[in-house]
């Protein structure tokens, strides 16, 4: 059922035929009432995984569509949407986000998210927390309930306690398969690269699989509003302590009524170098490039090859969900009837 045309381990040679090859936007002026994209993480060939797990993490994909889908079609704001869509993924063990967070080079779990809100530019972000169960929920509640953008920490894992979101102990987010991952990554990297090798993490873990599973939402309201949300548990063995781009709006996440909502996920560090969620929207705004033309050209240009993928929506609901890495699970829906859960790889000269 799960087709993937190359090797996983190809891919950086065959980066710019799958940036070029993986286009989901939409060529209509008109404006959609509503909009919807998630990706399950860049670098998550299907390759990857067994048949079963496949499955799991394609049902997991369409029943989070279906929910944000719903309440758009309701009537519920995109960030309602954002939300909900992303709460559902944290709470499947089949994501690097809540649940099945990955280990750090500690063997714990540190959790980053971050919202925001395009209507507004209000956004609120949560990082190496530890025991808040729904990262994304303690994200949009730093963002309504304080003066504040970013809690880290203690301090953010206090707040969660604060405002009585569902907290967990941290052995909560230990599951069977990240705890495999874990121990398979170590082990690889004392035969493949003996001392030296934490410099080389990040390359690294696109090419295991051992990040995978970062999830973030975008969409498009009924009353015009677009927003966006990201949740990760980061990389595998990452260092104590170490804060991705997931958290950083701007970087990992970033929205405005004006151009459009973005959610990236892929090497934290490259993202957060480049701005790239912002520079999504600065190319929309500065240079007046279409959505899709932007996150290809970012995507192409600006990062590294194998970097990780992008989805965005603008104001009128066209959708691009690009990447450059071996895969990115991903799921669209909007007010057109389009609903689609992509798994697969693209042939080189597909244009869906
Ligand atoms: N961007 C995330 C991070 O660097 C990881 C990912 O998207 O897979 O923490």
């Amino acid at each position: 059922m799960f087709k993937c045309c190359f090797p996983v381990r190809c891919f950086p040679v065959l980066m710019v035929i799958l940036v070029t090859s993986t286009v989901t936007a939409q060529e209509s002026s008109d404006r959609l009432t509503f909009a919807i994209a998630i990706h399950g993480g860049a670098g998550s060939s299907p390759d990857m995984f067994s048949a079963e797990v496949n499955q799991l993490r394609h049902d997991a994909m369409q029943q989070a569509l279906e929910i944000g889908q719903n309440i758009l079609v309701e009537g519920g704001t995109s960030l309602e949407a954002v939300e909900a869509v992303i709460r559902f993924l944290e709470d499947d063990p089949h994501f690097n986000a809540g649940k099945g967070a990955v280990f750090n080079a500690a063997g714990e779990h540190e959790l980053d998210a971050s919202i925001m809100d395009g209507s507004n530019l209000d956004c609120g972000a949560v990082a190496g927390v530890r025991t808040i169960k729904n990262p994304i929920s303690a994200a949009r509640l730093v963002m309504t309930e304080t003066v504040h953008v970013l809690l880290a920490g203690p301090g953010a894992d206090e707040f969660g306690e604060l405002q009585q979101v569902e907290r967990v102990e941290n052995d909560y987010f230990d599951t069977p398969a990240t705890s495999k991952a874990w121990n398979e990554f170590l082990k690889e990297q004392q035969t493949d690269h003996g001392d030296g090798a934490s410099r080389q993490l990040p390359f690294l873990d696109m090419v295991t699989g051992s990040c995978i599973g970062t999830v973030g939402c975008v969409a498009l309201d009924s009353h015009g509003n677009l927003a966006a949300g990201t949740s990760t548990g980061g990389m595998t063995n990452k260092q104590f302590g170490r804060v991705g781009d997931s958290p950083i709006v701007a970087a990992g996440t970033y929205a405005a009524n004006e151009t459009c909502a973005v959610s990236c996920t892929g090497i934290g560090e490259e993202f957060i170098r480049r701005a790239v969620a912002y520079d999504v929207a600065a190319r929309m705004k500065y240079q007046g490039v279409a959505v899709d033309d932007a996150v290809r050209e970012i995507l192409i240009n600006e990062l590294p090859a194998a970097a990780g993928g992008i989805i965005a929506v603008d104001g009128d609901g066209r959708i691009s969900m690009r990447y450059s890495t071996g895969g990115m699970a991903r799921a669209a829906a909007d007010s057109s009837g389009r609903f689609e859960v992509i798994w697969h790889e693209e042939p080189a000269t597909s244009n869906n």
